[in-house]
């Protein structure tokens, strides 16, 4: 992404955590896809699943597709592609202020102000595959 407002810096931080982002069936299907390998196995390996809830496993405190990078990038889930843009950010600066402190890629040359109507603009073309 070529904004003037986020460039990600590579750095992971994004990636560890003892859990992950929750995954749709869309997500899912979309990892088997890029991993090319059977939904079991892929179920097995990789992911977690909690009554309802799906995420990836983590290993060492990280997303177990972390390694140096994201190693899955073009089968990630919707919710790792939207990181950090989140519409959240435009209700108020208290969660720009968090998002920002979890996040070096964002802009710190922005004002709140200039940062939202720019993201405004940003969400209202870019489309998840949910
Ligand atoms: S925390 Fe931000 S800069 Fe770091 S990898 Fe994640 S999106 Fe990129
Ligand atoms: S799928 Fe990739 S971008 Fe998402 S948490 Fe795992 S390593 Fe990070």
């Amino acid at each position: 992404m070529q904004e003037d407002f986020f460039r990600c810096k590579q750095c992971g931080y994004c990636c560890h955590g003892e859990t992950t982002v929750s995954l749709t069936q869309n997500d899912v299907e979309r990892l088997v896809d890029y991993l090319r390998l059977p939904l079991e196995e892929v179920t097995r390996k990789y992911l977690r699943i909690t009554d309802n809830v799906i995420q990836m496993q983590t290993v060492d405190g990280h997303c177990i597709f972390f390694r140096d990078g994201c190693t899955v990038h073009p089968g990630k889930p919707w919710r790792c592609r939207e990181w950090p843009l989140h519409p959240s950010i435009m209700k108020d600066t208290s969660n720009f202020e968090a998002i920002k402190k979890s996040c070096p890629g964002i802009t710190r040359d922005h004002s709140y102000d200039e940062f939202r109507d720019k993201l405004a603009d940003f969400l209202g073309r870019v489309t998840y595959d949910k």
